[in-house]
């Protein structure tokens, strides 16, 4: 049995860009107040909207953790300022979170997914609030819990060990992914999970947090670190994959023990030692 058997993935940036779908979200809510509530339509523009929820954040530190309260309440002080029915707001957030789930994943993530379900237990831990379920990866996580849900964002650790809980299992049995180096790397390993920076954009490490144990440039990197920590478990669900449109050969790779195939997806950090010593010739040094 592999030592970890639960991976927790974050899910904006991470998972797909999520600067794209919140924008559109924003815009078809401000066009939707437009018809149903124009006073305060056109006397808030987008930016004025983001700086009361900011003041709200600010002014009600204990439902900052939670966006989608934070976005509804807003909006019932807003309506109700400007005279309109604050009840709107639940219609508007429907509308809302309808867009926000429009999202694009980035183009392994489906396909890596698809072959780490098959052994691992996903789950999706978001300090947002886009639901899986209703974007093009429903049916890969088994749970997906949001910080509103758990009552704290990370990197406090209350997402993680709702994780943990759910599955019945140790931090230590437990890998994290994620994009940002203090919300996921640094959060997940401060509660004794293995940790994974995910770094798409190619970005520096903080010099102020200890660099991360290996850093993935896509989720085929999280296979290979996967494979080579695993002692081979990976290589069924790796046959398993060999038939995805976008897997890239990355089944017949794994299955080989060699990782040719995905490993130019992972970056050990410098200085930092392999994960572990089985010579597969996985990873990439340096960058
Ligand atoms: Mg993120």
């Amino acid at each position: 049995m592999h030592p970890i058997e639960l991976i927790t993935l974050d899910l904006d940036e991470t998972l797909w860009p999520c600067m794209a779908p919140i924008q559109r979200a924003e815009t078809a809510l401000h066009d939707w107040l437009g018809q149903r509530a124009p006073r305060l339509a056109q006397a808030m523009a987008l930016g004025d909207l983001r700086a009361h929820r900011r003041d709200l954040m600010a002014q009600r530190p204990a439902i900052a953790h939670d966006v989608t309260l934070v976005r509804r309440t807003s909006l019932e002080l807003l309506l109700e300022d400007f005279g309109h029915d604050p009840a709107l707001a639940a219609e508007a957030m429907d509308l809302f979170m309808a867009h926000r789930n429009q999202v694009d994943p980035y183009p392994d993530v489906i396909p890596v997914l698809s072959v780490l379900a098959a052994d691992f237990k996903l789950v999706s831990v978001t300090n947002g609030n886009a639901d899986p379920a209703k974007t093009p990866l429903r049916g890969l996580f088994r749970l997906s819990l949001t910080a509103g849900e758990v009552g704290a964002a990370r990197p406090d650790p209350a997402l993680f060990q709702a994780a943990l809980d759910w599955a019945g299992l140790a931090p230590h049995q437990a890998l994290h992914v994620g994009d940002h180096p203090l919300y996921d790397v640094q959060a997940a390993r401060d509660h004794g999970l293995h940790a994974l920076w995910l770094n798409r954009q190619g970005l520096p490490w903080p010099e102020e947090l200890d660099p991360p144990t290996a850093e993935i440039a896509d989720l085929h990197g999280l296979l290979t670190w996967l494979a080579d920590t695993a002692g081979g478990r990976l290589a069924a669900s790796a046959n398993a994959g060999k038939g995805l449109p976008d897997s890239g050969g990355l089944g017949a790779g794994l299955a080989a023990g060699d990782g040719n195939a995905s490993n130019d997806s992972v970056i050990l950090v410098p200085g930092m030692p392999a994960p572990t010593p089985t010579g597969a010739g996985g990873q990439r040094h340096g960058r």
